[in-house]
């Protein structure tokens, strides 16, 4: 189990994916001192983040289980093109990822459309490692 990591960030002169690079190592050390007190708890899997093309506040949140996209419905439907929210597509849960994650929270602050989001990496927390798209965010967001 992990919970839900979620930050908004004006950019100044760092680039935006030292920002979620930094942001993980807080994560982590976050995670760290709870795993001490329970097992179950564990580090999401990967962060990004997410801004509106020329705006300079980056969204930064974590894959986790369960998110509802009934407010963003051109998202949803992009993602329902893969499948049943929830279910596996090509290894990964559709919507679990950080990255429709992300792109939510940017497109319920902008009223924006898909094709204005871009993203940083997107990085491992546990090991702060770049991760690559994975084939469904590639596919909704033309990575
Ligand atoms: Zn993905």
């Amino acid at each position: 189990m992990s919970r839900n990591f979620s930050y908004r960030i004006i950019i100044n002169r760092q680039s935006p994916t030292v920002i979620v690079k930094e942001k993980c190592q807080y994560i982590r050390r976050r995670v760290n001192r709870i795993k001490n007190h329970s097992t179950i708890y564990d580090y999401p899997s990967c962060a990004v983040g997410c801004r509106r093309i020329k705006s300079n506040e980056l969204f930064i949140e974590t894959s986790r289980a369960h998110t509802d996209y009934s407010r963003t419905p051109a998202l949803k439907t992009a993602l329902e093109n893969l499948g049943i929210i929830g279910t596996v597509s090509y290894g990964n849960r559709i919507g679990w990822c950080a990255e429709p994650n992300a792109a939510r929270s940017v497109i319920i602050s902008f009223s924006c459309g898909l094709n204005q989001l871009c993203f940083t990496e997107t990085i491992r927390p546990r090991t702060l490692e770049k991760i690559a798209y994975c084939k469904n965010c590639k596919n909704v967001f033309k990575l």
